[in-house]
């Protein structure tokens, strides 16, 4: 019997989420230490004895290099821990309230939940009504261009939530996060929509230091060692050692700035490319007018047969991420928030679920007469102006097209078809406040006509 059948489940869960919280920052303090140890060790052993026969502005300019490089090492780090990737959990709409998921899951296959857990446990995707849920909780109407395996909507079974393009779940991090790059262990969180410049600008900037770090204690070694070889050739009988600390910083800031380099260049190119590590390694499906079962049997477009629908060109792929104004690229703050935009209508798919159902006699199939997937015009995705430029995820409408995903069509019928259906209703209520308003004039006519023994005059 374990230490955790002895104590409350309470108290262990406490107890397990302090483990956890404990070993998060391990790697956060281990970074954090060995850049301040580069810095002290540049700063107050080597550049003084270095450059001790240098002009003092040299000196200073030395010292203020390296300074100002771990200055902004540790605010680009401190933004992207702070910040984090984003989740679409914080977005209002993408939730899904549990009672409603649990009622969407077919009674034959209840939904399991383990109590170690903090989220409940729904079986795999496939007892889930996506159908129900979304027409009972659907998500935000935004356009949405990326699908499951399946041809499906993307729903997460752990968060309880609709994903948005881009949008992958970390197990580590326990949440979904927004334009997922990958979870970095050594910030202990995601990096995605919201941290990625600060991020850039952290490797960027820390893989100069770390190069500038191992080129003062390279040089650092190879004078102190000449001049000891001098001073043994001119008869000096004592040796003196080379500090352990300078070795050490030129061979661990050399490792660790070439593999930084290598890991910013890299990331440099994705984001220049508009993509993510994840995205670099995973094939994106894009939404189709093929049925599900279709997937089966012929291959769906994708980032790998159509390309990279979210790639605009490097210049305004560097401008998601990084903002607009070139000026600020350098410095390690994050973008802007833009308000969240709730004026767009809100969900017309139930409707056009629910009148396409009607229409077909209560069929609840994911497909209709044509043999068409229902789930396709369902538009799906991120509210917009969050970054900066009016859209989340704007896409190459070229490809859009390569891909036969015409999305924006189709969202503009869905869009015109609502507005039409409001309409509709709105003359219906108002054709209801007449007839309400008759009834009870009638009502009052009926009264002014009654007589003295309470019967109608109409009744006599
Ligand atoms: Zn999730
Ligand atoms: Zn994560």
């Amino acid at each position: 019997m374990g230490l955790c059948g002895l104590l409350p489940p309470r108290i262990c869960h406490a107890a397990g989420y302090c483990c956890c919280t404990c070993i998060s920052w391990l790697p956060r303090a281990g970074v954090n230490a060995l850049m301040f140890w580069g810095f002290y060790t540049h700063c107050f052993s080597l550049a003084p004895i270095i450059l001790s026969t240098a002009h003092p502005l040299l000196q200073t300019i030395a010292i203020l290099w390296v300074a100002t490089l771990y200055g902004l090492s540790f605010i680009s780090y401190f933004e992207t821990v702070r910040i984090g990737g984003g989740s679409p959990l914080d977005i209002p709409g993408f939730s899904v309230p549990l009672a409603v998921v649990q009622e969407c899951c077919t009674l034959s296959n209840q939904p399991s939940s383990s109590p170690s857990s903090p989220l409940p446990l729904l079986p795999s995707s496939s007892t889930l009504d996506l159908a129900l849920l979304s027409s009972r909780s659907p998500p935000p109407h935004v356009p949405s261009y990326t699908a499951k395996d399946n041809g499906l909507l993307r729903f997460c079974g752990k968060c309880l939530a609709w994903k948005p393009d881009r949008a992958h779940h970390c197990s580590s991090c326990g949440r979904c996060v927004l334009r997922m790059d990958h979870h970095c262990p050594w910030f202990a969180t995601c990096i995605g929509f919201r941290n990625h410049k600060v991020f850039l600008l952290f490797l960027g900037y820390v893989s100069i230091f770390c190069l500038s770090c191992a080129l003062s204690a390279a040089i650092g070694v190879y004078l102190f060692l000449n001049t000891e070889i001098d001073r043994l050739k001119h008869g000096a009988t004592d040796a003196a050692f080379v500090p352990v600390n300078w070795i050490a910083l030129a061979v661990v800031a050399s490792v660790m700035g070439f593999a930084v380099t290598v890991f910013f260049l890299y990331s440099l190119y994705l984001a220049a490319k508009n993509s993510t590590v994840i995205e670099n390694l995973e094939e994106t499906r894009y939404r189709t007018s093929l049925a599900p079962a279709h997937f089966r049997y012929t291959a769906p477009p994708s980032s790998r047969s159509v390309g990279n629908i979210f790639d605009l060109g490097w210049r305004r792929n560097l401008a998601q991420i990084m903002g607009r104004d070139p000026w600020m690229w350098w410095i390690p703050l994050p973008l802007p928030r833009a308000p969240i935009d709730h004026t767009s209508p809100a969900a017309p798919l139930d409707e056009e679920a629910s009148v396409a159902m009607l229409e077909e006699n209560n069929d609840t199939t994911d497909y209709d007469k044509a043999g068409h997937c229902r789930w396709n015009v369902y538009p799906v995705g991120v509210v917009s102006g969050a970054e900066g430029d009016g859209t989340w995820y704007p896409v190459n409408q070229a490809l859009l097209q390569a891909a036969h995903l015409a999305a924006d069509s189709e969202t503009q019928r869905l869009a015109q078809m609502y507005a039409h259906r409001q309409r509709q209703q709105e003359l219906m209520r108002e054709q209801m406040l007449d007839e309400e308003n008759y009834a009870y004039y009638a009502h009052h006519q009926n009264i002014l006509h009654e007589t003295p023994h309470g019967v109608p005059l109409a009744d006599l």
